[in-house]
């Protein structure tokens, strides 16, 4: 081999933190916290922080490659430690506070976290788990001195105090790009979480994928308002992407469902960028409609984790004037796996097409490879009509889970097995037809259960609605769709059966169409379609 003469400098998130030191240090960071209504700092003072947090860290023994969990909120305190610990050799462990107590213990002792930063808030949780935690050594309370809440647990310290008690002089080690910087359990509905262990490169290279101008397409001129949560899948990124490229970031806190906080934020913080799930939406639009309110700064929304039905889109663009990019990913994708640009400036799209291709969760950014494949691992066609399963690789997806076998991330030819069904097109859209496990299997033949979630979603008087396959004694399984209605809507099940009616096979109407007053979601805001199949199991059991 015939080496190149270029510099070999580290891919590492340590140089996030020095490059927007130097060119964006006055640019804002505004948060809202627990015990702050809004906060205001700037990169500059918050990656100082950064160095007074390291100091301190470094004095209460954390060493290399060990795992400090957090628990909180996305605000200012949390972004410092999510530059701090990796930067200093360690590893981010970020703890979603949504999962159940069993999911809490088998994380943090798998994780064999040391240290746990948290939030005031979930002090009260560890107090109850804290004896059956095996590694961890103490507390550090995300607050300052006046909102330390009183607690029975031990080695506790406040944030705040020792920060002040510190330098911000820090010499950043010299980390290998392939250590570990992050770690991140995956939620699923079933059996235990599994650790995705992000490397600083894997974090840097999606980082620059995330920036291109097809996708995020982020800059000075925007203000960034992330709606999801630090502790899922890094937050799409977005603390990383934030500060190389100055735009201003906009941490909601504890906030994330709350209407009028959200508008707030936008309105007043200019914010052009809002990320999030499509539950957050739904509840964010429900509120601006019932106060009557528009928004007139945001510009564009980022909305993934799940399918955006595309009424989320309809109110977005007619009542507010802003363009939803839809997005697919997961957490061992980084999570950015496919991205839909803005349709209305493709040369190669029509205008009669962004309907259509809107719902699609877009196309591969540079960085992503994806296929599809049949049962038999056959490749399909990329001609938008054959389905298979989804499989990915990329320098920012997933090799192997924490402390498990390599061969539970990734089949025997080196994909990555998503767990998803797609088509793709000619022009490379995918789009996600279910999960594996959450396809309808009537007959033999499969019914996408987002379709007809989709199609339920538009009728009017629809809040959310989960299409799941229950098992039927003629047709192996049979859709049930569950409603939940509108707040003051008096949709009937005949209506709804009408409303679907021409707009896909005659053969995938739901059978049965059941109201509930709500629906079971995931740790991570997604339907919790385990439940809802076990909660109707034998809702067929008497059909012929
Ligand atoms: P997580 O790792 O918890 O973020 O979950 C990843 C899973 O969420 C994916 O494998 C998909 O099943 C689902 N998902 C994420 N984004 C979308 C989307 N835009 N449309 C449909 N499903 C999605």
């Amino acid at each position: 081999m015939l080496a190149g003469k270029m510099m070999d400098e580290p891919l590492v998130i340590t140089s996030f933190l020095r490059y927007a030191e130097k060119i964006y240090a006055d640019v804002e960071v505004v948060s809202v916290t627990q015990d702050i209504p809004r906060h205001r700092t700037s990169y500059g003072e918050c990656f100082g922080r950064s160095r007074r947090l390291a100091n301190a860290l470094t004095r209460l023994g954390v060493k290399n490659g060990d795992r400090i969990g957090t628990m909180a909120w996305n605000d200012h305190r949390h972004f410092e430690a999510y530059y701090a610990i990796p930067c200093m050799g360690a590893v981010c462990h970020t703890i979603n506070p949504r999962l159940f107590a069993e999911q809490l213990l088998h994380i943090v002792n798998h994780a064999e976290d040391e240290w746990i930063l948290t939030d005031p808030l979930f002090v009260p949780l560890f107090e109850k788990l804290h004896s059956q935690f095996n590694s961890v050594k103490g507390y550090i309370v995300l607050t300052d001195e006046a909102h330390m809440p009183e607690t029975s647990l031990e080695n506790v310290h406040c944030y705040e105090a020792l920060l002040s008690g510190e330098s911000d002089d820090f010499r950043w080690p010299e980390v290998d790009e392939r250590s570990a910087s992050s770690l991140c359990y995956t939620s699923g509905t079933t059996g235990n979480p599994k650790g995705v262990l992000y490397s600083h490169r894997s974090n840097f290279l999606h980082t620059m994928s995330s920036l291109q101008p097809n996708v995020f397409d982020m800059g000075v001129a925007d203000s960034v308002l992330p709606v999801v949560p630090m502790f899922h899948a890094n937050a799409w990124g977005v603390p990383y992407a934030s500060p190389i490229v100055g735009a201003k970031l906009i941490l909601p806190g504890p906030k994330l469902a709350d209407g009028a906080t959200l508008y707030d934020l936008m309105e007043t913080e200019n914010v052009t960028l809002a990320l999030g799930v499509p539950t957050v939406w739904l509840a964010l639009l429900e509120y601006l409609d019932q106060n009557k309110l528009t928004l007139t700064k945001l510009q564009r929304t980022i909305v993934g984790g799940a399918a955006c039905p595309t009424s989320i889109m309809d109110q977005f663009r007619d009542k507010h004037d802003v363009f939803v990019h839809h997005a697919w990913g997961m957490t061992e994708t980084s999570p950015l796996g496919s991205f839909t640009p803005d349709l209305r400036v493709c040369p190669d799209v029509s205008p009669d097409e962004i309907d259509t291709l809107r719902a699609k969760q877009g196309r591969p950014p540079f960085g992503i490879s994806m296929k599809i494949v049949n049962p038999e691992g056959e490749e399909l066609p990329w001609n938008g009509t054959d389905f298979g399963t989804l499989k990915v690789r990329g320098p920012y997806v997933c090799e192997g889970y924490f402390k498990l076998d390599h061969s539970e991330a990734h089949d025997e030819d080196g994909w990555f097995d998503t767990g998803d069904v797609a088509t793709i097109d000619s022009r490379g859209f995918m789009e996600i037809t279910d999960r594996v496990k959450d396809v309808i299997k009537s007959g033999g033949e499969w019914i996408s259960s987002l379709e007809l979630e989709e199609i339920a979603m538009q009728c009017e008087g629809v809040a959310e609605a989960a299409a799941v396959g229950i098992n039927h004694p003629k047709w192996t399984e049979r859709p049930l769709l569950v409603v939940v209605r509108k707040a003051g809507a008096h949709l009937d099940a005949d209506t709804l059966k009408r409303w679907f009616d021409g707009k896909m096979a005659a053969w995938w109407m739901p059978d049965d169409i059941v109201f509930v007053d709500e629906l079971p979601h995931t740790a991570t805001g997604k339907l919790n379609k385990l439940a809802i199949r076990q909660t109707f199991a034998e809702h067929y059991a008497d059909a012929t």
